[in-house]
């Protein structure tokens, strides 16, 4: 492909721009995004929550394009940064790529000096080469982290925020995960699969706490809702079904 000038460029951001505002328009209206208490994101669960009351009510799939530090007044694409899991960091690589193919140095830069405006607008692009649903911003350490959203959805089948269950083997060291499920309804389930699991044995946990307990869990980020995977020893490959 032949390479954009800057002129092309240029007229290309203004209108992935007004693609971006119409989507975060038409979400604002059909979901009042602004009314939500509170919002939290996850990237293994790879979704940005918003809630009231502890209470999930829109749910959206997000993919980080990058991220802004006022600080230091730059702008680093999430495909560079591996502290990012790969299952969130897709949209991003179709901005390189077409950066690679149309001779753009902004799109394939890992990080450059940028304004808060360029965050918006590298963000904008992505959401237009991915077709995105939306785009947003949260607050992180020293700037914000720049998504998109493949999906965006209201929900009433939610209890909690990220919320995980264990059993008390694991929790007390006696036994590895062996078998996890991404329940339909938000909850991942991570246990020891034995026999002596029941009822009595579960225990609830922050999602956050579950993956810092075993870390061998994050190749399942990208495991979809309605699917469980087993595996006979931590040192083993998980294979996955569906389960819903
Ligand atoms: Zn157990």
């Amino acid at each position: 492909m032949t390479p954009m000038s800057e002129g092309e460029f240029k007229g290309f951001l203004q209108q992935a721009n007004w693609f971006m505002r119409g989507l975060m328009d038409e979400n604002q209206k059909a979901l009042q995004i602004d009314t939500y208490q509170r919002f939290d994101w996850n990237q293994w669960r790879g979704e940005l929550v918003f809630s009231t009351g502890g209470t999930p009510k829109v749910v959206a799939r997000i993919q980080i394009v990058g991220f802004h530090s006022a600080k230091s007044k730059a702008w680093g694409w999430a495909w560079a940064n591996p502290s990012y899991l790969a299952s969130v960091r897709q949209a991003g690589l179709r901005a390189r790529e077409f950066g690679t193919e149309r001779a753009i140095l902004r799109l394939i830069q890992p990080k450059w000096e940028a304004t808060e405006s360029d965050a918006w607008a590298m963000t904008a692009l992505t959401a237009r080469l991915s077709e995105a649903k939306g785009a947003y911003r949260c607050p992180s350490q020293d700037g914000f982290v720049y998504m998109t959203f493949s999906e965006i959805r209201a929900v009433s089948d939610r209890t909690r925020i990220f919320g995980a269950r264990t059993c008390s083997h694991v929790l007390e060291g006696d036994r590895p995960i062996l078998l996890v499920s991404r329940e339909l309804d938000g909850e991942v389930l991570a246990v020891c699969g034995g026999e002596n699991d029941t009822a009595a044995t579960t225990r609830d946990l922050p999602l956050d706490r579950l993956l810092d307990l075993d870390p061998t869990l994050t190749p399942l980020a990208d495991m979809p809702d309605g699917w469980a995977a087993l595996r006979e020893s931590p040192e083993q490959d998980w294979t996955r079904t569906q389960t819903g």
